[in-house]
């Protein structure tokens, strides 16, 4: 099989499977803004870092919230504490990734911020992690062979009715 490789992906991130807890793929040098941040001035962040939101801190990097573009769109205000949505879904670093793309799904949420300890923002798991994970794993089915994309194993393979899977990252010329 025929395989392009545009790039050479973390190998944190090319062994992940849904066992893999988040710290492991996490983003961790996370952009944030804090509450007396401009709303100006976050539009322009957004805008040069191509993102659609980010977690709201305080001084100790507590996280007090998220700020995404709907609250930018939907809102009037001078400063991120105005606008912003208190409060969030999170995970840990401990959190298995399967249990994060779940909360990520379900919810239709974007991004979770990972905190530690007194809610100390660490990192962020987002859904582009997630398709990076779809784009780089195959489920194969054990009996026949063959192989799924998706998150979670299939139940069943339409094929065979096998119901044992392996995860397998493809190789290029392999
Ligand atoms: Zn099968």
């Amino acid at each position: 099989m025929e395989q392009e490789t545009s790039s050479e992906r973390g190998s944190a991130l090319s062994a992940a499977t849904p066992e893999t807890k988040v710290g492991e793929i996490m983003t961790k040098n996370v952009l944030t803004a804090k509450p007396d941040t401009p709303v100006v001035e976050i539009v322009q962040l957004m805008a040069k870092q191509h993102i659609t939101g980010l977690p709201v801190v305080d001084e100790e990097n507590r996280l007090l919230g998220v700020v995404s573009e709907s609250d930018i769109i939907g809102k009037a205000g001078d400063t991120v504490a105005d606008i912003m949505t208190n409060g969030s879904w999170t995970v840990t670093e401990e959190t298995r990734l399967g249990e994060a793309a779940e909360i990520l799904l379900r919810r239709r949420i974007r991004r979770l911020p990972v905190v530690r300890g007194e809610n100390e923002l660490v990192g962020l798991v987002s859904r582009s992690d997630l398709i990076n994970f779809f784009a780089t794993h195959v489920w194969t089915c054990s009996w026949c062979g063959k192989g799924y994309r998706g998150f979670f194993a299939p139940s069943t393979c339409s094929d065979c009715g096998g119901e044992t899977f392996t995860i397998k990252v493809p190789e290029a010329g392999g």
